[in-house]
């Protein structure tokens, strides 16, 4: 027997993990998460892997394994779920946080979601997959442990290694090691935070800060971060429930996802008086109200961007207001995130974030823990997984440098196979990427992502012409209309000159009884923008006949 693995995706980019285990007679699969767009991507609401890649294994396969809540690990379920309908296996907060995206989708959607313990052992004919518990920026998070024929494989999930964690549980090093003694064929291990050195300071630690400022304002606190952050949404409320303030939310998710915790229990001083609507915020005085909300990126329909520039119904921000940015500036997103701190300061009010103080620590293990988890493994191959390409490269090296583990960096698609204790590349699937777009899923390609790109940075150029090929005679315009081209083309007789070219062309075509007017009108007028602007907008001819 051998064992296949390979990722649909999540190496070499930060998002969309989902990860194939393959026995040739059984198959399971590791997490299926979505990915943000990056900048290039207009209108994308979210790209996922591709899971007709699937098609050859989908017979055999016989359960998803879910390592916890993040919607870079659970977002596509959803529609692996209508690939292959098999039974998922989740702790009870990822199980509870899957429910809510299922539901979203589709309210009957049928789901076998087998709830498991953090060190549950599930076996199946060919694997035996044995949880155990990680810390990370949200509870009940797990890497497994499974157990194979050809070798035991470690998979950690996205971990750091908090020795104060909020909920109590660390990253369980000590059952890693025990395993060890066994002899881990393979460790794969979560690469994100590898360029930083040291350790990932602890989620406590932010505890103490949001403490201290909650405590010691005199007006309101408006406290902003990922609603997916389900460890600092509950350590705010204990913030402000310890300050003897009340909580008001407004955002969408983070009320969903506020919902979860509170019926999980992980808001420990849980009372229904601690709550008060958003609509009903501005009754409750400055200093005994804590408003959280979501928008930390700067989104510009979030809750925290309406209030930066006065459009929240409810909440209208003022010079007494402290405004805590929790989160992490994700690359690509802090234009974005700076105009909205400069709004919030113009209306006066003391915006607090990373750069001025220590409001957010990462979820993810810097390179010293990273280190600990390979030492604590001390596997005979090691692959990084959670990661850029170069975030990859960078953690082989480290492991590599650390004991004498044989490092193999894959991207998504390339098989590796473990037989008989020892690990080989071997070919690779035809992994792919599927962008979803509202209700649309997959059907914006690559090709429309290029005519959005093209379309966004030189317009487009509409020409159109009424020609009668009987009275070879132009009878309507030609019509020049252009969107997002330039002002330069008005009024300096660019447009007139882009005019008489298509009357030439089109009296040039019907002499030469040339059947290709259309695409000689795009190709000169392509021509002709280019020289008189250095631009290329997208140019479409409109020919008709009369
Ligand atoms: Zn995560
Ligand atoms: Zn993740």
């Amino acid at each position: 027997m051998s064992v296949a693995i390979s990722a649909l995706g999540g190496l070499g980019e930060i998002g969309m993990n989902c990860m194939l285990l393959d026995s040739g007679s059984e198959a399971v699969i590791i997490d299926a998460g979505i990915m943000f767009p990056d900048d290039g991507m207009f209108g994308i609401d979210y790209v996922m892997p591709d899971f007709s890649v699937l098609n050859y294994v989908r017979e055999r396969i016989s359960g998803i394994f879910l390592t916890h809540g993040h919607d870079d690990h659970i977002g596509a379920v959803y529609y692996l779920l209508q690939a292959v309908n098999v039974p998922v296996y989740a702790t009870r907060l990822t199980a509870e946080l899957l429910k809510l995206r299922l539901e979203d989708q589709e309210p009957d959607l049928p789901y076998d979601i087998r709830v498991i313990e953090r060190n549950a052992v599930v076996s199946l004919a060919d694997f035996e997959f044995e949880a155990f518990p990680v810390c990370h920026s949200i509870p009940e998070g797990v890497g497994y442990i499974i157990r194979t024929g050809d070798g035991i494989i470690i998979h950690t999930g996205d971990f750091k290694i908090d020795d104060t964690p909020r909920d109590g549980v660390v990253t369980d090093l000590t059952r890693v090691s025990q395993v060890a003694r066994e002899g881990i064929t393979l460790l794969l291990s979560d690469s994100t935070n590898v360029e930083n050195r040291g350790r990932t300071r602890s989620e406590k630690y932010v505890k103490d800060v949001l403490d201290s400022i909650i405590q010691e304002i005199p007006g309101r606190a408006i406290v902003s971060m990922f609603s997916s952050n389900i460890t600092r949404l509950a350590d705010t409320i204990e913030s402000a429930a310890e300050a003897g303030r009340m909580v008001a939310v407004t955002g969408k998710s983070m009320e969903q996802n506020l919902a979860v915790a509170r019926k999980l229990g992980y808001v420990k001083s849980e009372r229904n008086d601690l709550f008060v609507d958003i609509e009903n915020a501005r009754k409750i005085d400055d200093d005994s109200l804590v408003v959280m909300t979501t928008g930390s990126q700067g989104e510009p329909l979030s809750a925290l961007s309406l209030m930066a520039r006065n459009q929240h119904r409810y909440v209208k921000v003022k010079e007494s207001d402290t405004v805590i940015i929790s989160s992490r500036f994700i690359p690509g997103n802090e234009k974005a995130i700076f105009r909205l701190i400069d709004n919030l300061c113009r209306r006066g009010a003391d915006v607090i974030y990373q750069a001025i103080s220590d409001v957010h620590v990462s979820g993810h293990g810097a390179r010293k823990e990273l280190e600990l988890m390979i030492e604590a493994a001390s596997p005979k191959y090691f692959v990084p997984i959670h990661g850029e390409y170069r975030h990859l490269v960078q953690h082989a090296r480290v492991a590599s440098r650390l004991n004498r583990t044989e490092t193999i960096v894959v991207e998504n698609g390339e098989v590796l196979v473990l037989e008989n204790g020892s690990l080989r590349k071997e070919g690779s699937l035809a992994v792919g990427k599927v962008f979803v777009d509202g209700k649309g899923v997959g059907d914006v390609c690559e090709m429309v992502l290029r005519e959005r790109r093209n379309l966004s940075r030189d317009g487009v150029v509409i020409a159109i012409v009424g020609y009668d090929s009987r009275k070879d005679k132009i009878t309507y315009g030609p019509e020049m209309i252009c969107l997002g081209v330039t002002d330069m083309v008005a009024g300096n007789g660019i447009i007139e000159g882009a005019k008489r070219l298509v009357e030439e062309m089109v009296l040039e075509c019907a002499k030469a009884g040339s059947e290709e007017t259309s695409s000689n009108i795009r190709r000169e007028l392509k021509r002709y923008f280019n020289r008189q602007l250095e631009r290329k907008p997208v140019i479409f001819p409109v020919m008709i006949d009369y």
